[in-house]
């Protein structure tokens, strides 16, 4: 993770948001390669997603909306994170992200650890419940040492759970919710009745204009509405690089479905589509993995949430949510708003509030998963090289075109329009600098899946490139009509 951090920031993929103020907390910046991965990202679901299937439309919305949308969601009520506080180091953590555990030799309880989520946890606190035994020089076996999140601890166990800030117990508050939202001021007024709120998600713009795509488009049901954009929580822990952030952009869809669909048959459809597409763009299968949320910690209008977790370096974690929320939302909006959102089932002749299948992703998390899964370390030709193995649909650039020497004006003049021609397509990158294995290396190092060398036969022979591929090393020679058929073919799958 560390390399690719670094790689991130010396090749201009993600720096730190306003980094030469000191940066801010859970947010970021997107740098030249990083702002091309992002924008192919978007672009392949849109395209998957809306303009190559024909029950699905695009919408985009302002970020901040009527207050009252997020009093009918139930966000201004419930979108809040158990927050616990450290008195002492002034940290806060988020109660169900901080773990802890009685310490138990023969039978008998010495104290209590502390640690926070991550991969390794179960061992870092099976070393500290040893170290406390030693510390404390207690005979007998040492219990297994079981974690529970701090929204478990009982109220006597919170003077007694060390904060992991000090390893000292007595300073941790009981948790308490804080809501995630971001709020602001729409108008000259500061006071109550300006306030505002920074969208938490984009899906409610589905709900609330879902009167609007009924009675402005042809759609049929089941259909589907989507949207890409900004959504901002004030997260009390952003942390893992990118991968939970307090600004971050979404790729949501509100499928509606008739209330007597088989909703299962409809939310099994939609994981194994997510999934796939995943796939599609070159995660690993085997990184990929489904976690049902259980029945009991659903919200109570939920039918059922399935994500889709990343096996990520820090540990699996949730990529893509996949919820059947009923018509709980459609309805909300109808009570608060007084507006009738309802649909007319042509077949049994009447007006229905369809249910939703709700697949909602983060580009942010797709990137991180992206450049996780194609970061290798390799040798070539003896010589230690780095390569991102992006899908060539996603590479920021696709192609890399070098003239082999600078001092030849043919040479350089042929490269040139080649470069010009290829441009017409896709993001190219022009490198005349240096030779050509250090040019190669250049290209592999932020994933550019083919490069093309414009040499003296080109010009002098018969008109042929050479056409290398980033991930085999294999060289062939191609006239510049096959070129861009074999590119197209491999870049755009026609
Ligand atoms: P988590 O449990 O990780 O906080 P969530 O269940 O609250 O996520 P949703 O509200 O279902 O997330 O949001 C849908 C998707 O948006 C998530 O699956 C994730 O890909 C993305 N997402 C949510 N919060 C963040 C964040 N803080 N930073 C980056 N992406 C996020």
């Amino acid at each position: 993770m560390d390399a690719l951090v670094a790689l991130c920031k010396r090749r201009g993929f993600v720096y730190s948001s306003s980094e030469i103020y000191g940066g801010l907390a859970g947010f970021f910046d997107y740098g030249p390669l990083g702002a091309e991965l992002r924008r192919n990202i978007r672009n392949a679901w849109w395209e998957d997603m809306v303009h190559r299937r024909d029950d699905v439309v695009g919408i985009d919305c302002s970020i901040i909306s009527h207050p009252k949308v997020w009093e009918a969601s139930g966000h201004i009520q419930g979108f809040s994170d158990p927050m616990v506080d450290c008195k002492e180091s002034k940290q806060r953590f988020r109660a169900d992200q901080l773990y802890f555990a009685a310490v138990i030799v023969a039978g008998e309880k010495i104290g209590y650890v502390s640690v926070l989520e991550d991969a390794a946890m179960q061992a870092e606190a099976d070393g500290k419940a040893l170290d406390m035994k030693r510390k404390l020089a207690k005979q007998g076996a040492l219990e297994p040492v079981v974690l529970r999140d701090y929204t478990e601890a009982k109220p006597e166990e919170y003077d007694l759970i060390p904060s992991p800030a000090t390893g000292k117990p007595g300073s941790l508050t009981p948790p308490r919710a804080f809501n995630l939202m971001f709020q602001t001021h729409v108008g000259a007024m500061t006071d109550e009745s300006s306030v505002a709120y920074l969208r938490p998600e984009t899906a409610q713009g589905m709900f609330f204009n879902f009167k609007n795509v009924v009675d402005t488009t042809r759609v049929k049901l089941p259909f589907g509405i989507a949207q890409i954009g900004r959504s901002f929580r004030n997260e009390i822990t952003p942390r893992n690089f990118i991968f939970r952030s307090r600004e971050f952009e979404q790729m949501e869809m509100e499928y509606f479905i008739h209330p007597d669909a088989d909703w299962q048959k409809e939310h099994r459809a939609w994981i194994d589509w997510c999934k796939n597409w995943l796939i599609s763009i070159g995660l690993p299968a085997s990184h990929l993995s489904e976690y049902d949320h259980p029945k009991e910690k659903l919200a109570f209008y939920s039918r059922g949430t399935t994500d889709i977790m990343f096996n990520y370096p820090f540990g699996v974690q949730e990529l893509w949510g996949i919820a059947a929320r009923g018509d709980y939302d459609l309805k909300q909006h109808v009570k608060f708003s007084g507006k009738a959102l309802e649909f007319f089932d042509e077949a049994n002749k009447s007006k229905v509030v369809p249910h939703v299948i709700e697949p909602a992703v983060g580009v942010d998390r797709i990137l991180l998963a992206v450049l996780c899964a194609a970061y290798y370390e390799d040798v070539i030709e003896g010589e230690k090289r780095t390569v991102l193995r992006l899908h060539p649909r996603l590479a920021p650039y696709k192609v890399g075109i070098f003239p082999l020497v600078k001092n030849k004006p043919e040479l350089l003049a042929r490269a040139e329009a080649l470069c010009a021609r290829l441009k017409r397509r896709w993001n190219v990158f022009w490198d005349v600098s240096g030779a050509i294995g250090r040019r190669y290396r250049r290209m592999d190092e932020i994933g550019t899946p083919f490069c093309v060398t414009v040499d003296f036969d080109t010009i002098e022979k018969d008109g042929t490139v050479t056409l290398r591929d980033r991930d085999t090393t294999q060289q062939v020679r191609l006239s510049e009509d096959a070129l861009v058929a074999e590119l197209s073919k491999r870049i755009d799958g026609v």
